[in-house]
C-alpha cells in the first residue's frame, strides 16, 4: 500500500503523553482520509514508553515502532524517523503535544497547493519559563544573523516535508544535526504557518540547558564559520591595539609620564591575550572535534528493533 502521510514522533520518556498523542493523531488522520503511518521512535526511554509503543503497534497497524539501543538525542531520533518513513508527505511532531496534531490538515492543504516544506511558526508559547523563552528567542535570532542559511525565526522541527525534500535530507549524513537548518538549506518551495504552541501535556522537558546549548553549538558550527572569523577578528584587533599603543607608550615614557610603569599593565595585557588565545583554541577545537566525529564514520544511531521495510 502506498502511504501518503508519515507522522514522526521522537519519544524519550513520554509514557503519559503517548496514548493521547496516538488518539489525537489518529483522529486527525482519519479526517484526511489517506493512507498514513505513525512512526514512533523510542530514543532509549526508561519509563516504560518502549513497551507502550510496542503495545500500540500491536493494536494499530498504522503505528510503526523504531526502537533505539540507547538515547541518541532528539535530532537523531527524528533522523531515524525520516529514514524509515515511506509517505509522500512527512510530518515531524513532538510527542508531548506541544505541537497540535490538529494543524496537520492545514499543512497538508499548503502541501497540496505545491509547497514542499510547510513549517510551523510559534506565534505564541504557553507554559514555558521566561528563561526558556528568552534563550530560545535569542538563539533563533543569533542563528539567523550568523549563519548563511536563512533559518525561519521561531520555527521548531514541527513541519511537513515533501518526499523530495526528505530524500535529499536523508542523503545528508552529517552527524551533528540541526534538522530545521538542513530543511531550510535544501531550498525548495517553503512556507510558514503560525500556531500557538501549547504547554507540555505531561512530564518534564527533555531539553535541559545542557542539551539546548549543545543543539545551539551544533546549529552554529553546522552552518557557519562565524566563530572562527571572530578569532581572526580578535587577532587583528589585538595586533592593531599593539601597533597604536607602541608609539603612545614611547611618547608618554619619554615625556616622563608614570602611566605605564608597573606590572599591572603587563599582567592585564598578558591575561587578555592569553584569554583570547585560549578561547580561539577552544573554538578551533569545536570544529576539529566535529571533524573527528565525522572521520570515525560511526552509524548515526543504533536500532534494536525496527520495521523490516525502510
Ligand atoms: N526527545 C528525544 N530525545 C531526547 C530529548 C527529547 O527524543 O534526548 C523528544 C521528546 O520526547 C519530545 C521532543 O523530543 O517528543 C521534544 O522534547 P521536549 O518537549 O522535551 O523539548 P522542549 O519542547 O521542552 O524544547
Ligand atoms: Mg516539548
Amino acid at each position: 500500500m502506498k502511504i501518503t502521510y508519515s507522522i514522526i514522533a521522537p519519544i524519550y520518556n513520554e509514557k503519559d503523553n503517548l496514548p493521547e498523542l496516538h488518539r489525537r493523531v489518529s483522529e486527525v488522520m482519519k479526517t484526511l482520509g489517506q493512507p498514513w503511518e505513525l512512526i514512533l521512535v523510542d530514543d532509549g526511554s526508561s519509563d516504560g514508553s518502549t513497551e507502550l509503543i510496542r503495545e500500540l503497534a500491536r493494536q494499530d497497524e498504522h503505528v510503526r515502532p523504531v526502537i533505539f539501543a540507547r538515547n541518541f538525542g532528539h535530532q537523531l531520533a527524528v533522523t531515524a524517523g525520516l529514514d524509515y518513513s515511506r509517505g509522500e508527505a512527512v510530518v515531524i511532531i513532538d510527542a508531548d503535544l506541544q505541537d497540535p496534531p490538529e494543524l496537520i490538515p492545514q499543512m497538508a492543504e499548503k502541501w497540496k497547493e505545491g509547497y514542499e516544506v510547510v513549517y510551523a511558526v510559534r506565534a505564541e508559547r504557553e507554559g514555558e519559563s521566561w528563561f526558556k523563552l528568552w534563550t530560545a528567542s535569542l538563539f533563533y535570532r543569533l542563528i539567523y544573523r550568523i549563519t548563511d542559511v536563512k533559518i525561519p525565526l521561531d520555527a521548531g522541527d514541527f513541519r511537513l516535508m515533501d518526499r523530495k525534500v526528505v530524500n535529499v535530507m536523508n542523503s545528508m549524513r552529517e552527524r551533528h544535526r540541526f534538522l530545521r537548518g538542513m530543511s531550510a538549506w535544501v531550498g525548495f518551495k517553503q512556507i510558514g504557518i503560525e500556531y500557538k504552541r501549547a504547554a507540555r501535556k505531561a512530564g518534564e522537558t527533555k531539553y535541559p540547558f545542557r542539551k539546548m546549548f549543545r543543539l545551539a553549538l551544533n546549529a552554529i558550527t553546522s552552518f557557519s564559520y562565524f566563530p572562527l572569523q571572530v578569532a581572526t577578528f580578535f587577532g587583528f584587533f589585538s595586533a592593531g591595539i599593539a601597533i597604536l599603543a607602541i608609539p603612545v607608550v614611547i611618547y608618554l615614557r619619554a615625556s616622563g609620564s608614570q602611566a605605564f610603569f608597573g606590572q599591572a599593565t603587563t599582567l592585564i595585557a598578558v591575561l587578555f591575550l592569553g584569554g583570547v588565545q585560549l578561547i580561539s583554541l577552544g573554538i578551533l577545537g569545536e570544529y576539529i572535534g566535529r571533524l573527528y566525529d565525522e572521520a570515525k564514520g560511526r552509524p548515526l544511531y543504533i536500532v534494536r528493533e525496527a520495521p523490516e521495510e525502510k
